[in-house]
């Protein structure tokens, strides 16, 4: 929590120290506040539509409201409230299909990932599916050495679909209990990003109908409300289990995560907060929230 808390100090300070300056210059609260307060929500990237909806929701509970610091307290459990409350609950063998655009920090996350469940004792293969790079192939190769795990690969240029099968046969024969497959991170139409996937999924169905298939998006918290933007057209194309949002670290830009929850309702799994191994984290939306209020 507190590396939680030190790498959101950027978003902590458009959000708490800004949010305290209203408190301290408004003796009473009304219109004013809501109005700074408002201003405040949609400079840290909350999104016009969400801030909009929290204040439409204090101003039905500031009659309750006495001291100011309960504005705080009553923000916050609003806040929490817009989070899917769902938990990331696997069942294994799983196959992770982890999309995104390119330079969000698709495969740094995937080598992040693949340490976490590592660690947790579980068999992890991955598959480099993202056949358009050869970069990309052989950075997902370097986290594979370093986190200790196999990398299926295929040469640039692939189909990608062969190299999922390939690495499909792997998991099975030497019992891997998740298989973390990246995908391309180009892809020129909506259309072309749906049938590539759905193509995925089909090669999973097939070759391990047992396997449980989970797709997750990758986004970078540092682009704000461009994130939002991505994730909707994305979701346009693919039922989403979970989001995974990158760099928090060092952007002032972490209320994308309030917007992400209440206009997509597709659970943050996991949060980028640094460029290390360690650097992933399940989120937790108490924690986000006592980290930017804090
Ligand atoms: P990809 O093109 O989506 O696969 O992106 P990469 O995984 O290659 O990451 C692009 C850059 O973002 C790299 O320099 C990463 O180190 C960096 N990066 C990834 N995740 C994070 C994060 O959570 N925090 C920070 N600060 N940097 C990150």
């Amino acid at each position: 929590i507190d590396k939680l808390k030190q790498s959101l100090s950027k978003t902590r300070e458009s959000f708490s120290e800004k949010f305290d300056n209203i408190l301290k210059f408004n003796k009473k609260i009304d219109e004013k506040t809501f109005e700074e307060l408002e201003e405040l929500l949609i400079s840290a990237d909350v999104g016009v539509s969400t801030t909009q909806m929290l204040i439409e929701k204090l101003k039905e509970n500031s009659k309750k409201i006495t001291a100011a610091e309960e504005l705080k307290s009553v923000l916050k459990e609003e806040i929490i409230d817009l989070f899917p409350k769902e938990n990331i609950s696997l069942t294994y063998p799983t196959v992770m299909l982890i999309v995104g655009v390119n330079g969000v920090g698709k495969t740094t996350s995937i080598g992040k990932l693949a340490n976490i469940y590592k660690n947790q004792g579980k068999k992890v293969i991955l598959a480099a599916a993202d056949t358009f790079r050869a970069a990309a192939i052989d950075q997902l190769e370097i986290w594979g050495q370093r986190v200790g795990v196999d990398v299926i690969k295929h040469q640039e240029g692939a189909d990608p679909a062969s190299v999922l099968f390939d690495a499909l046969q792997a998991g099975k024969a030497r019992k891997a209990d998740l298989i973390i497959c990246d995908t391309a991170g180009r892809l020129h139409t909506k259309k072309n990003l749906m049938e590539e996937l759905k193509k995925l999924y089909r090669v999973c169905q097939k070759e391990y109908p047992q396997a449980n298939v989970v797709s997750l998006i990758v986004l970078d918290a540092t682009t704000g409300q461009n994130a939002l933007i991505q994730a909707k057209m994305f979701k346009e194309a693919v039922d989403f289990s979970g989001i995974i949002l990158t760099k928090l670290d060092g952007t002032a830009k972490g209320g994308i995560v309030i917007a992400i929850a209440s206009e997509l309702g597709i659970p943050v799994w996991y949060i980028g907060i640094g460029e290390g191994i360690n650097d992933l984290h399940e989120f937790n939306s108490q924690d986000f929230v006592d980290a930017i209020f804090a």
